[in-house]
């Protein structure tokens, strides 16, 4: 089936499935073992899965559509996807995926007739400290140049097994920069959840919530709130579950967090169940991580061995709790709560309605606990320290630390931890950045920052961040960034509710229209338009924010878009208020009035 051997086949489907125990919940688990095994998930297998599943053909096939690790069509023997996060292509990662298509005379996302070799994008792999990066057949390559690529193009010409790559092509190297309250000290294994246990449940929930301790991963929900419900939900068992960074553009922190700091954050997920009473822990990691996936799954089974997981774990009576080890498939939609645990139950990312949340109706409708890594490690500090640990750093409203992945325009790119409160300028001369034109933080669906904002504070009362710090100077071209941003969105997208799909699709075209000079003063009209019904309307987050980029942009450098707008204001071609009437059909509101004769302020 495969059309040469850069990873000979090594197992048949019925193999695949009886190792996941017939479970359809691991469908995705499965989608990647088979196209570890076959390439891509032939027709006849997806056909064979789901009646060994006994799952719909059409689920299956949906599955692996709507993720974009997994293709039903023949790819290469090598898959080479380039990451086409910003700082990739502010590294020239273009220049260098076109000569690579160019040398093998390939078109687009097209597989080369011998059947050797696919080359495509993704959007992120999470090395925007070390890029550009790329893929090959899900192994990452980072510190890209002429040179290197030039090396990866030569193995593959020689058709060389990816086993026999040398190692030092994929090393990934380990860049903490600044070390704070969870970086600087390690705990020891078992330290933390054994102060739980001895505080006892009710007063370790009353302990995380007086930290103050908030969710890292943006929206800053108390922590102590969120377990304090899940504990008092009922229908046990209960879940916890760990995500990743979700593949949020500009991120790379939770390779360092997972690579260096890996027991403190078994530590947290350990104590977190303590406190719910959960028996079963998942820690979903993104698949572009996959390079970490051996040493997790070591130090998971270092921590049964040591008693820490299993019956009885850390020595407490009657307390049971184990952790599996779970993988995404490239959406970065999966990086919300509701779309993550549709994924770990072996379907589509979709967004779930809410309410019910997922600490009443989680994973498997059973109540669970869905948090971040940088969260859980600092539960972990609670618990083995008090709450004055956090407390005692950080400001009023959000107290403890922030990791933040710096990257972009500066000399020292990396992962800085640093106390709440700090200012932006103080991490840019952390990192060494000058001449700023603007910071993202906190991805694209962040907070864009102009140049005279730098006083502003890295905290959830002013610049919350889920830990992407994203530099630009000023030589880079903003709108092209912003249309970048846009285009990212618009890819990501579920397709699910229509104001996100069409949306991000129009604001995509518009802003190219606008970077490379072919738009006028009503398209900027309309694209903000836009934006404002994704933010009014959409099902989820990814939606919500979508507009961001654009109206943020248009907010804070207004001058830069008016420079690069036709002098002549042509009429629109396109009828804006018909192409959304579907929305407004499908979510039942109709803010046509309220948004469409808003203007952009001149
Ligand atoms: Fe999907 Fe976008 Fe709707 Fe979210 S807002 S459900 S990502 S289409």
């Amino acid at each position: 089936m495969r059309a040469s051997s850069a990873e000979p086949m090594t197992e048949d489907l019925a193999t695949i499935v009886a190792r996941h125990r017939h479970d359809p919940r691991r469908l995705v688990e499965i989608l990647h073992d088979v196209t570890e095994a076959y390439g891509f998930v032939p027709k006849d297998i997806i056909t064979e899965l789901a009646s060994m599943l006994a799952v719909p053909r059409g689920h299956v096939e949906g599955v692996v559509g709507f993720y974009a690790f997994f293709s039903d069509e023949p790819r290469g023997a090598y898959r080479v996807l380039f990451s086409d996060g910003t700082t990739d292509r502010m590294g020239g990662s273009i220049a260098l995926l076109e000569r690579m298509r160019a040398t093998f005379g390939l078109q687009g996302e097209e597989t080369s007739r011998d059947g050797r070799l696919s080359v495509g994008t993704t959007s992120c792999t999470g090395l925007c400290d070390q890029g550009p990066a790329l893929l090959v057949n899900g192994h990452a390559i980072g510190g890209l140049d002429s040179a290197r690529l030039g090396d990866v193009m030569a193995l593959i010409r020689a058709e060389a097994p990816l086993a026999a790559w040398p190692r030092e092509l994929f090393a990934v190297r380990s860049n903490i920069r600044r070390r704070d309250l969870l970086l600087a000290t390690a705990i020891r294994p078992g330290d933390a959840a054994s102060a739980a246990a001895r505080r006892g449940r009710a007063d370790t929930l009353a302990e995380v919530a007086r930290s103050g301790l908030r969710g890292r991963g943006g929206a800053g929900f108390s922590t102590g709130a969120k377990w304090a419900a899940c504990a008092e939900a009922p229908h046990a068992p209960r879940n916890v579950v760990c995500k990743d960074d979700g593949g949020e553009p500009g991120t790379f922190k939770d390779r360092e967090l997972l690579a260096d700091h890996l027991d403190l954050l078994l530590e947290g997920m350990t104590v977190a169940a303590f406190a719910v009473a959960a028996r079963h822990g998942f820690l979903y990691v993104r698949a572009e991580y996959r390079f970490l996936f051996a040493h997790i799954a070591n130090a998971l089974a270092a921590r049964r061995a040591a008693g820490l997981l299993g019956p009885n774990a850390c020595g407490i009576r009657g307390f049971s709790f184990d952790i599996e080890l779970r993988c995404g498939a490239g959406a970065y939609v999966c990086g919300e709560e509701s779309a993550l645990l549709e994924s770990l139950e072996g379907r589509r990312g979709i967004p779930r309605n809410r309410p019910p949340f997922p600490v009443t109706h989680g994973y498997d409708q059973r109540p669970t606990v869905v948090n971040n890594v940088e969260t859980f490690m600092a539960a972990a500090r609670v618990a083995r320290d008090g709450a004055s640990v956090l407390r005692d750093l950080g400001t009023r409203t959000s107290s403890g630390t922030k990791i933040l992945s710096v990257a972009g325009d500066v000399e020292r790119p990396g992962v800085y931890e640093l106390p709440f409160g700090v200012t932006v300028q103080r991490v840019l001369d952390e990192a060494g950045a000058s001449r700023v034109q603007a910071v993202q933080v906190s991805g694209p669906a962040g907070t864009l920052l102009s140049a005279r904002e730098l006083d502003r504070t890295i905290a959830f009362d002013d610049v919350p961040s889920a830990g992407a710090f994203t530099v630009f100077d000023d030589r880079r071209d903003l709108l092209a960034i912003i249309e970048h941003h846009s285009r990212f969105f618009a890819h990501e997208s579920c397709g699910f509710c229509t104001p996100c799909r069409v949306g991000t699709t129009l604001v995509a075209r518009t802003m190219g229209r606008i970077a490379s000079g072919h738009a006028a003063r009503r398209d900027l009209v309309d694209v903000a338009r836009v934006a404002r019904v994704m933010a009014k309307t959409s099902h989820c987050g990814l939606g919500l924010m979508a507009g961001n980029p654009v109206l943020q942009g248009i907010e804070k450098f207004r001058p830069v878009f008016d420079a690069r707008l036709r002098p002549d204001d042509a009429l629109p071609t396109f009828d804006l208020a018909a192409s959304l009437d579907k929305s407004r059909d499908v979510t039942g509101r109709d803010d046509s009035e309220a948004h469409f004769t808003e203007e952009v302020r001149p």
